[in-house]
Parts: C-alpha cells; sequence; structure tokens
C-alpha cells in the first residue's frame, strides 16, 4: 500500500478499525521496525519516561480519584467515545512493538475498548488522554504535585512524538 494510504487508514474508523489497521502495519513490517537500532532505542526511551510519568501518578494516588468517579452513574472519563476518538493505530502500534498484547478488552459499548480491569492496558497512551486534567484532579492534588505531572506528562509526550516520527519516515522509505 503507498504511504499517503496506509496513513490515512491510521486515522479512520473507530478504536477497533484503528486496531485492525495497526495489526496489519504490524504484520507487514513490525518485524522489520524491531530490527531499525533508532526505533528500537527510542521504544525504551518511551518506556522510561511512561515508567517515571506511572510512579509519579501512583504517588499521587490518582487511581483512587479515578475509581471513585468509575464507581458513581456515568462512570469516569474513558468513554467509547474518548476510546475512539483519541486513538490512532501508529500510536496503537507503538504499543505493539513494545509488547503490549492490544486488544480490545472492554466490550460494553460504553467504556473504551482499551480500558481494563485495572485501567487503561496501553503503556504509550493517547495525547488527548495524557494531558487531560480534570477539574477533581486539579483541586484536590497538591500544587507542586501537579507541576511535576505536567512536566512529566511533557516529557512523555515528547518522546512519544519522536517515535512516531520514526515509524512515519520508516513507512516513508517502504
Ligand atoms: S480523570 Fe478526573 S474526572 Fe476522569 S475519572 Fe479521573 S478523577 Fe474522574
Ligand atoms: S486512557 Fe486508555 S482506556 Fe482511557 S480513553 Fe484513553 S485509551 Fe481509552
Amino acid at each position: 500500500m503507498e504511504y499517503s494510504k496506509i496513513i490515512s487508514s491510521c486515522y479512520a474508523g473507530d478504536a477497533l478499525a484503528k486496531l485492525e489497521s495497526a495489526q496489519k502495519l504490524k504484520q507487514d513490517f513490525g518485524a522489520a521496525m524491531l530490527e531499525h537500532p533508532d526505533i528500537v532505542s527510542q521504544i525504551t526511551v518511551v518506556k522510561e519516561a511512561a515508567a517515571a510519568l506511572d510512579l509519579h501518578m501512583a504517588e499521587m494516588e490518582m487511581g483512587k480519584l479515578c475509581t471513585g468517579c468509575a464507581a458513581k452513574p456515568g462512570g469516569g472519563c474513558c468513554s467509547v467515545y474518548m476510546g475512539n476518538e483519541n486513538n490512532d493505530s501508529l500510536q496503537l502500534l507503538m504499543n505493539m512493538l513494545a509488547g503490549i498484547d492490544v486488544k480490545q478488552v472492554c466490550t460494553d459499548g460504553v467504556e473504551c475498548c482499551f480500558l481494563g480491569e485495572e485501567g487503561c492496558i496501553l503503556l504509550f497512551k493517547p495525547i488527548f488522554c495524557l494531558n487531560y486534567l480534570c477539574r477533581r484532579i486539579q483541586k484536590e492534588s497538591d500544587p507542586e504535585e501537579l507541576h511535576v505531572l505536567e512536566r512529566k506528562t511533557g516529557i512523555l509526550l515528547g518522546t512519544q512524538v519522536d517515535l512516531e516520527q520514526m515509524i512515519i519516515r520508516f513507512l516513508q522509505q517502504q
């Protein structure tokens, strides 16, 4: 498939259609991508940035806030709409290359299909999901901790964008 068609297929459809496109990309190019030294080393950099952010979020006990929302009528933020709109195939592919078993884990038609029992199954989350800071979190968190959260989120986003650009350049050369 030519490059422009590959890229346009990455952003088309709902989350499951994007998952299918990502699976096709992995099948066609995954092995070669995992032999590309720059891509492999950038995956490690993104994993480290994601781990640093996860640790900080755990220290802030953000999971407790979100679990509280999820237990209320209307649920939390990870709706099926968010899952459909925020994801794209390149970001799902990046998760697959990092060894995540990306698949539909929620079928209730209400919540995002990637929302598992213990939260989002994606190691590298969509930009909007990462950037979202609700009023509850802003109000109930320590300002200094929030500042660190924003800084670590920015670092992770930068590393994810760099990895995405490497994958795009790889696809352009096919
Ligand atoms: S991000 Fe905020 S609104 Fe969304 S589930 Fe968590 S605490 Fe609730
Ligand atoms: S954080 Fe994960 S589970 Fe939540 S909407 Fe985003 S992709 Fe879906």
